[in-house]
């Protein structure tokens, strides 16, 4: 297993002086930076947010256009590499992670997706009070700038910019016409009383720039002088004394440090980093501890279990009018152009999403509620953005993804030693029902590509092609090519079950002191991309830390 990079020496917004805080957060991702904004507005208590990577400011994450380079730099990417998965032909499947200030919605896609209503109603129907939609849409609501106004599913004065982003690709509104010829709905919402449907997506972009939790919940505060923030800092272990989480060891440049939390210690590190961080820390499943000589402090088999990610296929044709995004020599003219626009005025392509619109459908007429999501990409985006040979065509792909998939994984140690990445195994396509459902959602893709909206775009079928069509032909296509959105989830999840980590107030079981905020609390994945919901996950837990009443739950029109 790879080692991650060690810290660099200390280069963060702030020196340590005092090494006590009231709060101490790990990690400054979606979820972290949203706790440390939340707990740090009562300038009576202290907090401290500690930060593996730096600072996160960088022209690479404020552009949004500068998404694909992400792939291949590190610099803001843990880059992990998952273990070969048996259900994906033993493939090794590359496993973005955001690191520095902003976590993954520094590197992400920006799309603005909450997921459907009936997720959070199921994670409430499991057990977990106050996680209903109801319960949960007054802090999305919290969170939101909608630049469309406020109304009974979207906020317009929290810190978040969600935006419309018009896009200078003519294929994307092709797509959608397209998309409603080949029988499904359109939609102006995906956040609003409906999911299903094909539409243009909702952004977190601020004219032209990124919105991500930096420049979202970070950046405003940063001189708020009861906040701490330790950038190029690891945590490597949480200190327990008499069952009570005391403090976090950490290492900053080569020093070690010992941060101590008067009150609480919140864990944000993502649902790779945060099972990580327990099970260094003795907290977890006892045998996978003992494989690494590390003592049981307390022993939650659950650690580590329950991994899902969305898995997603792409289905990409030649592109007829070369009017995409390319690295073609007339598609790097094309970007020179946008270059420009971009540096003038902050406009044109480099200031929108690589996946400007997509949906939600039913891979079978039976299912209740959409079970795949389209993201339609004006290029040719290939093994995450990494396959520069597909980049140089002039193409367009859209890939879908199952939303709601029942193959789960997990994720242990690879070592003891803090420093190395965690051994990770997403175990997509293990059960043949997420197979079958994705053939489904390709020939969904099919059929929209081949309508008369489309028909001055869309050239030869590039994949699958057009030679494979049985059912045998495409489940072996998507074995062998289907890759994951970076989705990651459920590694710590909530409930009351013995495999769950922690309750519905997000304490970790049998342990006081200790909360997780993140993507791995999340009992089930979310039916869509999954950074509005760790944000509010951030919104709810900070309320939970500091007994906040929760806010009032919210009525509103049911729907799917
Ligand atoms: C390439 C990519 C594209 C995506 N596209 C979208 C999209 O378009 N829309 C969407 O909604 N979602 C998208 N997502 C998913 C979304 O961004 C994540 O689900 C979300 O950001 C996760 O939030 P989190 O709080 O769980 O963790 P993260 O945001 O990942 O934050 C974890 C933080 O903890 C830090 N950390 C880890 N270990 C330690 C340690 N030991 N000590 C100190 N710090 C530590 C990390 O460096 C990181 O900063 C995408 C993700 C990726 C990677």
């Amino acid at each position: 297993m790879p080692r991650q990079s060690v810290s660099t020496p200390h280069r963060g917004y702030a020196r340590v002086k005092v090494m006590e805080f009231d709060y101490v957060i790990v990690g400054a991702g979606s979820a972290g930076s949203v706790v440390a904004n939340r707990l740090s507005a009562d300038p009576s208590v202290t907090v401290a947010l500690i930060e593996a990577g730096g600072n996160g400011r960088s022209w690479l994450v404020d552009v949004p256009g500068a998404f694909g380079l992400h792939a291949s730099l590190k610099s803001h990417n843990w880059a992990y590499d998952s273990l070969p998965c048996p259900g994906t032909a033993n493939r090794v499947h590359f496993c973005p992670r955001g690191k520095g200030v902003g976590g993954s919605s520094s590197i992400n896609g920006m799309i603005y997706i909450r997921g459907a209503a009936s997720d959070y109603d199921h994670w409430a129907q499991l057990g977990n009070r106050g996680w209903s939609y109801a319960d949960v849409l007054p802090y999305f609501r919290r969170a939101e700038a909608n630049s469309r106004g406020g109304s009974a599913y979207h906020g317009n004065m929290g810190p978040l910019p969600v935006t419309d982003v018009p896009t200078d690709y003519a294929m994307v509104r092709a797509f959608v016409a397209a998309g409603v010829e080949a029988g499904h709905l359109p939609n102006a919402d995906f956040n609003g009383p409906e999911t299903e449907g094909v539409g243009e997506y909702q952004f977190t972009i601020n004219n032209g720039r990124r919105a991500g939790v930096r420049a979202a919940y970070i950046d405003p505060i940063i001189s708020r002088s009861n906040l701490t923030i330790l950038t190029n800092c690891r945590a490597t272990r949480i200190n327990l004394r008499e069952g009570r989480a005391s403090s976090v060891a950490a290492e900053q440049g080569g020093v070690p440090l010992t941060v101590t939390a008067r009150r609480e210690i919140i864990l944000s590190g993502g649902a790779y980093a945060t099972p990580q961080l327990l099970m260094l820390s003795g907290i977890g499943p006892g045998d996978a501890l003992a494989e690494h000589g590390i003592a049981v402090q307390h022993e939650l088999p659950g650690v580590g279990r329950n991994l899902i990610d969305h898995p997603d296929v792409n289905v990409a044709y030649r592109s007829l009018l070369k009017d995409g995004f390319s690295l073609a020599p007339r598609g790097l003219l094309h970007l020179l152009g946008d270059l420009g626009r971009y540096v003038r005025n902050r406009s044109g392509r480099l200031a929108q999403s690589l996946a400007p619109a997509g949906g939600f459908i039913r891979s079978a007429s039976h299912i209740d509620v959409p079970d795949l999501q389209l993201h339609f990409v004006p290029t040719f985006y290939d093994d995450y953005g990494r396959a520069m040979r597909a980049l140089a065509q002039h193409a367009l792909s859209c890939h879908v993804y199952l939303a709601r998939p029942k193959s789960v994984g997990w994720v242990r140690l690879a070592s003891a030693d803090p420093r190395y990445a965690p051994a990770i195994q997403l175990n997509m396509l293990d059960d043949p029902d997420d197979v079958r459902a994705l053939v489904n959602g390709l020939r969904h893709v099919r059929d929209i590509m081949r309508q008369p909206s489309l028909a001055g775009y869309v050239g030869e079928e590039i994949l699958p092609g057009m030679a494979l069509t049985s059912d045998a032909e495409l489940e072996a296509f998507v074995r062998n090519t289907c890759q994951h959105a970076y989705h990651p989830v459920g590694t710590a999840r909530m409930g009351s079950d013995p495999m769950a980590v922690v309750d519905s107030n997000l304490r970790v079981h049998g342990i006081d002191g200790l909360r997780i905020a993140d993507a791995s609390v999340m009992p089930m994945i979310v039916s869509g991309n999954t950074n509005a919901a760790c944000i509010m996950i951030g919104e709810k837990c900070a309320d939970l830390v500091s007994g906040a009443a929760a806010l009032p739950r919210e009525e509103f029109e049911a729907a799917v």
